[in-house]
């Protein structure tokens, strides 16, 4: 059984349906602070609960044969983690301390993690590799960089295999129109211009145009949630399959769009007009984030199939059948 953590959240709920698609069992544990029932299939074992709960996590992996683990459950705001670092903290670190110490525990010693491109920190306009300097300049970016180390120290010394996915930006919807993106409040760039252009805002802000970039607004690589679930499922595989495994991979599309681009993009693909409104830059957001994702490509032959057209189209599909995401 593969047990995904956060199953029920963006990410997580279009890893499960590839998953059981794929054929692979799948256990998910999620406690609904983000992610949506109505996300969930039914395909899936569903087990209601906090992975910071150790408890709960004794009980699951001692009732259930889990091979691998896939772990989506964090939280994920830059702007958030700026405020309430604690939050961060607990929700990432802590709660994947509880994660590998009762798979170490329970001898489960394939795990896939998820984190991102903010443990890199600031970048001056070249492509990050894995191997590019990780000084993350938000709380968000430094929890998920401790957990990394976490995860490399338990391969070193209990030999718990892992890929360590780092995500760029994350868009767009599966195809099949049951699933999508739906935060409360929504802060990504994506679907906050298309939920204005549905009509549910008055504008769109823009945070900051004065960063050292083209257009003075931030720029970063925009990657399709199936292509970034792809990658996953090639991980998952890998882990499985070969041991020791300990690496490192970025998921991006090795091209970067500015804010500006982005509404532009989504103007046009809508044919609806935006209201855009400067505002002063948002706390921790670095201005520049576009992924070498070379690495990837080479060891598990893992190309990204869609284009930034495919991802506002995918969003653009979900959000105008579902305006109100999984309340719709
Ligand atoms: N952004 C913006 N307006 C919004 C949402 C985001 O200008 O309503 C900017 C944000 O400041 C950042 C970029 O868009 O520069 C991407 O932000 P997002 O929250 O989508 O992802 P992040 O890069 O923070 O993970």
């Amino acid at each position: 059984m593969i047990l995904v953590l956060g199953g029920a959240g963006y990410i997580g709920s279009h890893a499960v349906k590839e998953l059981l698609d794929k054929g692979y069992y799948v256990l998910v544990i999620d406690n609904l602070s983000t992610g949506h029932r109505n996300s969930l299939d039914t395909r899936a074992v569903f087990v209601e609960g906090d992975v910071g709960d150790s408890a709960l996590l004794e009980r699951v992996f001692t009732q259930y044969k889990v091979e691998a683990v896939m772990h989506f459950a964090a939280s994920c705001l830059v702007g958030e983690s700026m405020s309430n670092p604690l939050k961060y903290y607990e929700n990432n670190v802590i709660n994947s301390f509880n994660v590998l110490k009762v798979m170490v525990k329970h001898n489960v010693k394939k795990i896939i993690f998820s984190s991102t491109c903010a443990t890199y920190g600031l970048a001056e306009n070249e492509f990050l590799n894995e191997d590019s300097p990780t000084s993350p300049i938000n709380p968000y970016g430094r929890s998920k960089l401790i957990v990394e180390q976490m995860i490399h120290d338990c391969f070193k010394s209990y030999g718990l295999d892992y890929i360590i996915l780092r995500y760029f930006n994350v868009a767009g919807a599966d195809f099949s129109g049951r699933i999508g993106e739906h935060h409360n409040p929504e802060t990504h760039l994506i679907p906050n211009v298309l939920l204005h252009l549905l009509g549910k805002s008055k504008h769109i802000s823009i945070f900051g145009n004065d960063f050292n970039t083209a257009d003075g607004t931030c720029i970063r690589d925009y990657i399709h949630v199936l292509d970034l679930v792809e990658a996953h499922i090639l991980s998952l595989q890998e882990v499985l399959n070969t041991s020791p495994v300990g690496r490192v991979y970025n998921l991006g599309n090795n091209k970067g769009y500015s804010v500006k681009q982005i509404i532009e993009q989504c103007e046009r693909i809508t044919k609806k007009k935006a209201h855009v409104v400067y505002e002063k830059r948002r706390e921790g957001d670095p201005p520049y984030l576009v992924a070498s994702a070379k690495k990837v490509y080479e060891e598990l032959e893992w190309i990204p199939k869609y284009s930034l057209e495919d991802m506002i189209r995918s969003a653009w599909q979900w959000h105008k059948s579902n305006p109100d995401g999984y309340d719709s």
